[in-house]
C-alpha cells in the first residue's frame, strides 16, 4: 500500500511514459480508499461528496433523489480545460454494490484536480455515484428496488430522469459507463458496431499486457460487440445504448471482475478511463 501522492506520480509516469509494470503485484491504489470498499456502514454519501468539494473543482448537482425521509444529492463534477468542446461523460455507481467503479471515478476527479496539466485539451463530465442509496448499503437496486441500468426506456426513476436531462444538456462526445461483474472471470468491455474493429480489441490487449490481468474468457477478445440488430430489439436499453440512441458517437461499459481484488479492478477502470480519454478526445 502507498499513499496517494505517489499513486499519483505512478499514474501520471504509466500514462505519459507508458512505464506500467506487467506485473499485477504492481498495481497501486492509495490507501485512504479503504473507507469506501469496507463494510456498507463505513460509506456514506455524505462524505463522497464532501470529498468531491475537497478537490475545489465545480461540484454541483444534478438534483435531489427523495426517498420518503431521506434525501441524497446527485453530485456531478464538470471540468472544463478549453471552451466549446463537448465533453467526455463518465458515470459509475449506478449499482450499488458495484464499488470499484465510483473509487476509480474519484480517483480520476481527484488527478484532475491535483494535475492541470493531465488532459489540458479536454473537458468532463463525471457523475462518481449515480445510486447513492444503494452504495451506501452494497445494493444493486435503488430505493424502489429499481434496476436503475435497466429503466432508461421504462418509466424511469428519480436517477434516471436527472441523467437523462443532463445528456440532453450537455451532448457528450464520449460516455462511459463504470460497472462490475461476479460472474466473469476477466475483465472485458461492451461497445457497439464500430468503425474501427480493430480498436477496442487492440486496447484491451494493451491493458491486459500492461496490467498482467487477462480479460474475460468468456468474451473473444474482451469485447462485447452489440451488433446492430440486438441493438434494434433489446427492450431493455442500458444507460450507454440510451446515450447512443440520443447521439452520443461514441459509448462503452467496462465490466471488472469482482472476483479480483478492489485494487485490481481500480487500475484495471482507470487504466481503461486513461486510454479512452487518450484515444478517443477531439475525434
Ligand atoms: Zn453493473
Amino acid at each position: 500500500m502507498v499513499g496517494s501522492a505517489n499513486y499519483i506520480v505512478y499514474m501520471f509516469l504509466a500514462l505519459v511514459l507508458g512505464l506500467t509494470s506487467a506485473c499485477s503485484s504492481q498495481v497501486q491504489t492509495p490507501s485512504d480508499w479503504a473507507d469506501f470498499w469496507q463494510a456498507a456502514p463505513q460509506r456514506k454519501a455524505a462524505t463522497l461528496s464532501q470529498r468531491l468539494k475537497m478537490t475545489l473543482l465545480p461540484v454541483s448537482s444534478l438534483g435531489k433523489l427523495h426517498y420518503q425521509q431521506q434525501v441524497y444529492d446527485l453530485p456531478v463534477v464538470r471540468v472544463r480545460r478549453v471552451a466549446k468542446q463537448a465533453p467526455i461523460c463518465i458515470f459509475a455507481g449506478v449499482h450499488g454494490n458495484e464499488l470499484a467503479g465510483t473509487a476509480a471515478a474519484v480517483s480520476l476527479i481527484e488527478d484532475l484536480a491535483k494535475l492541470p496539466r493531465l488532459y489540458p485539451k479536454t473537458n468532463f463530465t463525471l457523475v462518481p455515484l449515480v445510486n447513492p442509496w444503494g452504495w451506501e448499503r452494497g445494493f444493486r437496486y435503488n430505493f424502489e428496488g429499481k434496476d436503475i441500468a435497466r429503466q432508461f426506456a421504462l418509466s424511469g426513476t428519480q436517477e434516471t430522469d436527472f441523467i437523462k436531462a443532463l445528456l440532453a444538456r450537455e451532448h457528450c462526445q464520449v460516455l462511459v459507463d463504470l460497472h462490475e461483474d461476479s460472474q466473469h472471470s476477466g475483465f472485458y468491455l461492451l461497445t457497439y458496431e464500430p468503425a474501427d474493429p480493430h480498436f477496442t480489441p487492440n486496447m484491451v490487449k494493451r491493458i491486459a499486457k500492461a496490467l498482467g490481468i487477462a480479460p474475460a474468457e468468456q468474451v473473444p477478445q474482451g469485447v462485447y460487440q452489440v451488433s446492430a440488430q440486438e441493438f434494434a430489439s433489446n427492450p431493455r436499453p442500458t444507460l450507454s445504448q440510451y446515450a447512443r440512441e440520443q447521439g452520443v458517437p461514441h459509448t462503452y461499459i467496462i465490466e471488472t471482475p469482482m472476483r479480483l481484488s478492489m485494487q485490481e479492478r481500480v487500475a484495471i477502470h482507470r487504466r481503461v478511463l486513461d486510454e479512452l480519454i487518450t484515444q478517443l478526445s477531439h475525434k
